[in-house]
């Protein structure tokens, strides 16, 4: 059983990532982006909250998206005993602390973290473009900015956090999506035995 987080500022590539990840190892993707966004289709309260957040580029409180991420854990219990791949949480020092208490107290822990490491610039041409194409609320300029501003202050931590603890693998998020990848696969070798 592998539990990963994958790890990176907006626009590092964590999506496409996490579904190579996900063929390769069977596990289960949990993205706490897409569960916000599934709840603001289906216009839930909780949808209608994190939108607020959301399209001003800030991060959705603590205390509730770490009680989001325990409902997934307990909907999917059992594909989350095969091991799950966590994207875009954490996203703040009290969240990661909340994972390892969430995962402690069912009988496991994050093995490995894999931090997709890429600069400034190509980050923002990177969302910019794809604000272009997936119309995501957002994926504009002034919100990629702040999103950005939010990585550096409140999730960027998380690296040394996850590096004290043995547990970061940093991996060069420029490249061909194989290449990098293949990278990951590499670093992921010796604690997959
Ligand atoms: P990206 O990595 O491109 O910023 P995500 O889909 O992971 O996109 O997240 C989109 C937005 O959802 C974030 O900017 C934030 O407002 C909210 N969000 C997602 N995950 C979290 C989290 N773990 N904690 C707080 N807010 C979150």
């Amino acid at each position: 059983m592998l539990n990963l987080v994958i790890f990176g500022a907006p626009g590092s590539g964590k999506g496409t990532q996490s579904e190579r990840l996900i063929s390769e190892y069977g596990l289960l993707h949990i993205s706490t982006g897409d569960v916000l966004r599934d709840h603001i289709k289906r216009g839930t309260e909780l949808g209608v909250t994190a939108r607020q957040y959301i399209d001003k580029g800030q991060l959705v409180p603590d205390g509730l998206i770490i009680d989001i991420l325990a409902q997934v854990l307990d909907d999917n219990k059992e594909r989350a005993c095969e091991g799950v791949i966590f994207d875009g949480f954490p996203r703040t020092i009290p969240q990661a602390q909340a994972l390892e208490r969430l995962l402690g107290e069912r009988g496991t822990k994050v093995h490995a973290v894999v931090g997709l490491e890429v600069d400034e610039q190509e980050l923002i041409d990177r969302l910019v473009k794809r604000g272009k194409e997936s119309g995501r609320s957002d994926d504009n300029e002034a919100t990629i900015r702040k999103r950005l501003e939010v990585y550096h202050n409140q999730t960027s931590p998380l690296r040394e956090f996850y590096q004290e603890r043995g547990l970061y693998k940093a991996i060069h998020g420029v490249g061909t999506i194989d290449d990098i990848f293949a990278d990951i696969k590499r670093a992921l070798a010796a604690i997959e035995a």
